[in-house]
């Protein structure tokens, strides 16, 4: 599956970090991981600390996929407002959704200074009404969640002016978000774990997979055999052809980074996530070398070429819009990209087994705007499934909630 337009921006700012080697020979193992983006490398993490003995087979080089051209803002917020998911899944789901949400971030802290060097940074996530006609839902959804204990501000038109130096009707500035180099923090990672003993190969593709009551086979393109006693299928994007009926749309999103830029200039941007009400939104945040990051303009398109074509128009349309917001913002692309992301009905993700597998095949589906605040949720609880332990969002997160 082609996942991303030309080369991915963090890769070519990072360099090729790390090689790791095919797989040439066959493999025992408690846990194998498919696929080595940066949810299989916080899963392979999560399982290898707590004892148990984990491979990682990636068709690509590791970190080549989407999590390569994912922008990285880590919100709790999810595409989803809190009072919507209250409305589809009860007030109690969509409170356990957003509170744990919250806790990824403090997971992925943690993680990210264990790992250093990463380009993790704590930042407030301003939450914008594009229109005075979304101002209702936005105060709703504020209440709701200030009701419920989470740290939450409202700014009125006067106070996104005076304090964020932009006019919108009004805004919800969040604190407890965070942004990070998502290539590095997985490349890092991944050789981490290698030198821990965790077996990790790229170039190695998984073509055949037979699941049984007792263990899980994998076959590789290139004639080696991985017997695993419980496998998860961290494919991203490419997870859903292994499933007979999809459970989530493919959609582009489009974002351009700029040359570096003045921190004066930046203001309170540098430690700020911007996005919007509007559908699709439009977002920005910085990166460790104060470049502006600046990312949206999702669309439908489901074809790699029609994708790419489009990216320079996106990004200049990108750009118009920021600049009404900040006319004196240098915001020249200096590299464009596309990628193509999947989206649930509920903005939820699926971590667990599906029927049509069987109990010891798990797919880690961190679809939806926030994948990578999923995929930290999504590693503890696949451990906790493996370990046979109870998790509180085994049931919310599961396909079950689609009755699959
Ligand atoms: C443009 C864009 C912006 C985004 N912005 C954000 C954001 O701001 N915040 C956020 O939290 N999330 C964001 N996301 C989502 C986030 O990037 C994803 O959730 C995350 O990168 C998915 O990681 P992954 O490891 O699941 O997938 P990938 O990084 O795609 O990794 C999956 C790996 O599986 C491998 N693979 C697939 N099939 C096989 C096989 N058969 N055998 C072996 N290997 C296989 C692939 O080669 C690939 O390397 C964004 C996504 C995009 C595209």
């Amino acid at each position: 599956m082609d996942l991303k337009s030309g080369y991915p921006w963090w890769a070519v700012k990072n360099g090729l970090m790390h090689a790791f080697p095919p797989l040439h020979r066959d493999l025992r193992c408690d846990v194998a991981v498919v696929g080595g983006g940066i949810t299989g490398a916080l899963i392979a993490d999560e399982f290898a600390r707590h004892g148990h003995e984990v491979a990682v087979l990636d068709e690509r080089d590791l970190g080549w996929g989407s999590s390569a051209v994912s922008t990285a803002l880590l919100q709790y917020e999810i595409d989803t407002h809190m009072v919507d998911l209250a409305k589809r899944h009860g007030e109690p789901a969509a409170l356990l959704a957003y509170r744990s949400c919250v806790d990824a971030i403090e997971l992925l802290a943690a993680l990210a200074a264990r790992v250093r060097d990463t380009g993790f940074r704590r930042c407030d996530s301003l939450y914008y009404a594009s229109r005075r006609r979304d101002m209702r839902a936005l105060r709703e959804e504020y209440e709701l969640r200030a009701a419920h204990g989470f740290e939450v501000e409202w700014l009125d038109a006067g106070d996104v002016r005076e304090r964020q130096g932009f006019d919108a009707p009004c805004a919800i500035l969040s604190r407890r978000a965070a942004q990070v180099d998502p290539y590095r923090l997985t490349l890092r990672l991944f050789a981490q774990l290698q030198r821990a003993g965790v077996q990790v190969h790229d170039r190695s593709r998984v073509e055949d997979i037979q699941a049984g009551s007792r263990g899980v086979t994998l076959r590789t393109t290139e004639g080696a055999t991985v017997r695993a006693g419980h496998v998860v299928m961290a494919t991203g994007y490419a997870g859903q052809q292994w499933l007979r009926k999809r459970v989530a749309r493919n959609r582009s999103s489009y974002a351009f980074v700029t040359d570096p830029v003045d921190r004066d200039v930046l203001g309170t941007l540098r430690r700020t996530l911007l996005w919007e009400s509007a559908r699709p939104y439009l977002y920005v945040r910085t990166t460790a070398d104060d470049r502006l990051l600046v990312g949206g303009e999702d669309d439908a398109v489901d074809v790699p070429a029609k994708r790419d074509r489009r990216v320079d128009a996106k990004a200049r349309k990108l750009r118009r819009k920021l600049s009404k917001l900040f006319p004196e913002l240098p915001l020249e692309p200096a590299y464009a990209w596309a990628g193509t992301f999947a989206e649930t009905d509920d903005g939820l993700p699926f971590f667990g087994p599906h029927a049509q597998h069987g109990p010891r095949l798990h797919f880690a589906m961190a679809y939806g705007g926030n994948g990578i605040t999923y995929s930290m949720l999504g590693a503890g609880l696949l451990r906790a499934r493996v370990e046979r332990r109870r998790h509180p969002l085994s049931r919310l997160f599961s396909f079950g909630r689609l009755g699959l």
